[in-house]
């Protein structure tokens, strides 16, 4: 079966924004006003689209799925099937603070809208986004929302836009009136009004512009003219001639807007109220005239399995078929989901696919696309696409699945290991295994997040990104699973390791009468390279240990390095072997080695020179100027290293590592210390040698 769209129309986007911008009330307006509008022909009366909402919100699938496919035309072509372009909105995370989640939804979308309020402009936290998606190099439209509230203006937002964000701003449509006398949108490309009537602003009317909004929508569009005529020559010759000037079609600046928006060159700005139903429509078009189509932008890039070399995949149909999985979540009606993103080739279901990250074959036996108030079950997934599908088993967050036969390791979204933890309790008892469910369910979305219960104290400990990311967990909890809990002081995870080698004897023998215990090996331990894990080497030669004693032995070593010797962190990187040692004919048993290995580990380590090892996070801090000193100074002060500053338009970019235990409460005085508007991102690097006077410190502590 051929593809349905052509790739050329497709639209793989995310919508981005700080929290409560008005995200979820934009993505619901785009999945109605779809929705109503893809049934060409069809008359829909209130009655309809009340029934659509009501259905929509009682299925509630809209908003939580990780990726809605929907269609729509722009006002300016003729309302025909070929015209139609496929919009899959992909879910982006609403708190931006931890990079993982954000990095691996933009990694998978190609253009994305970045909604602000437009009471409050650009807020920091739309900034850290921002530079996010600057790195990954994500061509975006704006959309001002909000115009109806009190106190908003689209000139200091849009002007916050350029100061803040991008000289590359330009606004293409201006609001008629602001705040409560806030009643439609000009488009400047267009020079016409638009208006939203209908219960729900579903019909979209055209008119001549208002007298009294005349002179400014003029203004607006000689400075937008003026941006887009600098990005071409030919546009730009047009431009600077009188005559000719006044003859530039909208046709003519739609197309050299596209391009430059794809280059990153020029980003449109929107303005509308989604609460008000106003302006959405035209949001949509922009996203179909200006944001890319996977055809748009470079192939992806990857790892070819069986020759290591670089390799890349076109976004076309006939090529081998490559596909990221970038999010697995639980859906209440068919079980887990794995969505993916189809980069090239095509694939047809009930056949098997090889996921090249756990080496494993997969059958892929349904593949369903997410509409607003449906599921659709698809024969066939072609470049471009977003699906999902079910019962995978050994697939997570991050892996390639592809074509067995050109096994393709795409560009990894990796997932580091949590570096902080702390304890959780519920609030009531009743709750604890609702609680277990909860979290263990959340571990499964989250590649980052882990839980674990104490064994020796009966306590659930749950770990991850850093503190942010662990009360957003609580909150979920609270939120989506109904369980109050309460949480410990957040705790850095700290390992162990040992600087030299060390040999070491462990003896367990027990001989009083009647059937004893004896157990005696030599051990030697050496460090491994960071990362590196642990090794067991057997060098047992002669049978001098009996081969059915020695998994014993490795037990009792992985068991003695569980409890470090510094301060009882876990033991990681270091080699043991096993080579001497003796029995006993009717003593030796298994118990009895176990033990003996356990004691010779444990001796050797305190001989190895043991150290303490801690998480060290990479920062990226960005400051306007003047708050540069105070901000290096700081982070001297957490022990951090400056690596590299850089400009950034009027703007400071410190990259620095600082240790984990260092950074609680980091948003606070970073806030503080920049009268907010000191933005920072930070992710875990790797884990260090903890200096002595501060091992000492944490040991000291930990008595306590
Ligand atoms: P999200 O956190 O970005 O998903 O934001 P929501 O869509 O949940 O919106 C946050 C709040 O702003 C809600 O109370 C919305 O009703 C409100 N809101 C969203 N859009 C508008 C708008 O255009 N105008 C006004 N006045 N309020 C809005």
């Amino acid at each position: 079966m051929p593809r349905t769209y052509p790739i050329e129309k497709y639209r793989d986007i995310g919508i981005i924004a700080h929290i409560d911008a008005g995200k979820t009330t934009i993505t619901e307006r785009i999945l109605f006003y779809t929705g109503v509008s893809h049934k060409i022909g069809e008359v829909h009366d209130g009655e309809a689209i009340m029934d659509w909402m009501e259905q929509e919100r009682e299925r509630g699938i809209t908003i939580s799925a990780a990726a809605t496919t929907c269609f729509w035309i722009p006002k300016i072509l003729e309302r025909k099937k070929k015209n139609e372009y496929r919009i899959n909105i992909i879910d982006t995370p609403g708190h931006i603070d931890f990079t993982a989640e954000v990095q691996r939804s933009l990694r998978v979308l190609d253009g994305a809208v970045v909604v602000f309020d437009g009471v409050a402009g650009v807020e920091p936290q739309s900034e850290t986004v921002w530079h996010q998606a600057d790195r990954f190099k994500v061509p975006r439209v704006c959309f001002i929302n909000k115009m109806d509230r009190m106190g908003a203006s689209f000139e200091k937002s849009l002007e916050s836009i350029l100061r803040k964000l991008s000289p590359n701003a330009i606004a293409l449509t201006i609001p008629i009136g602001e705040e409560e006398n806030f009643k439609g949108v000009i488009d400047l490309l267009e020079m016409k009004a638009f208006y939203f009537e209908g219960d729900f602003g579903q019909i979209v009317k055209e008119a001549e512009i208002p007298k009294e909004s005349m002179d400014k929508a003029k203004l607006f569009r000689e400075k937008m003219i003026e941006k887009i005529a600098a990005e071409d020559d030919k546009l730009l010759e047009k431009y600077l001639d009188k005559e000719k000037k006044q003859k530039i079609t909208a046709e003519e600046l739609r197309k050299v807007l596209r391009e430059a928006t794809l280059e990153y060159k020029l980003i449109p700005v929107l303005c509308g109220s989604a609460l008000k139903n106003k302006g959405v429509q035209l949001l949509l078009d922009a996203i179909c005239y200006y944001l890319p189509a996977p055809t748009d932008l470079p192939p992806v890039k990857g790892t070819d399995l069986k020759t290591g070399k670089e390799i890349e995949r076109r976004p076309s149909d006939t090529g081998s078929f490559a596909s990221l999985v970038f999010k697995i979540a639980a859906d209440p009606y068919v079980g887990t989901l794995s969505y993916f993103r189809v980069y090239s080739g095509s694939f047809k279901k009930g056949n098997y696919l090889l996921n090249t990250t756990s080496g494993e074959k997969e059958r892929i036996g349904r593949i369903l696309r997410m509409h607003a108030n449906s599921r659709e079950e698809v024969e066939e997934v072609f470049a471009g696409d977003i699906a999902a599908t079910v019962g995978l088993k050994t697939t997570s967050t991050g892996h390639t699945l592809c074509d067995e036969r050109h096994p393709i390791v795409l560009e990894k979204i990796s997932f580091p290991e949590p570096v902080i933890s702390i304890r959780i309790e519920p609030k009531t008892k009743q709750d604890q295994e609702k609680m277990s469910i909860a979290l263990k369910k959340l571990s499964e979305e989250d590649p980052t997040f882990r839980m674990k219960g104490d064994v020796e104290t009966g306590e659930t400990i749950i770990s991850g990104m850093g503190e942010l990311h662990l009360e957003i967990i609580v909150d979920r909890l609270k939120r989506e699973f109904k369980v109050e809990s309460s949480v410990g002081r957040p705790q850095v995870a700290y390992k162990e390791t040992i600087a030299q080698e060390a040999s070491a004897e462990g003896k367990y023998i027990r001989q009083s009468g009647g059937r004893g215990q004896y157990g005696h090996v030599w051990l030697k331990i050496e460090p491994r390279e960071r990362g590196k894990g642990f090794e067991f080497i057997d060098k047992i030669r002669g049978g001098i240990i009996p081969k059915e004693f020695i998994p014993a032995v490795e037990k009792g070593v992985k068991e003695a390095m569980g409890k470090g010797v510094v301060g009882g962190y876990p033991m990681v990187d270091l080699q043991a072997t096993l080579y001497d040692g003796s029995f006993h004919e009717v003593d030796s048993s298994e118990v009895a080695f176990k033990i003996a290995g356990s004691i010779a580990f444990q001796s050797a380590a305190k001989r190895a020179n043991p150290v303490l090892l801690e998480p060290i996070m990479r920062l990226e801090v960005i400051v306007p100027e003047d708050f540069f000193g105070d901000v290096i100074g700081d982070l001297s002060a957490r022990r951090g290293k400056i690596e590299e500053t850089k400009d950034r338009l009027n703007l400071k970019v410190i990259d620095a590592k600082v240790p984990l235990a260092e950074m609680f409460g980091y948003a606070t005085a970073l806030r503080s210390l920049t009268e907010g508007r000191g933005t920072f991102t930070m992710e875990f690097d790797r884990y260090e040698e903890v200096p002595q006077n501060i091992t000492n410190e944490i040991i000291e502590g930990k008595k306590q």
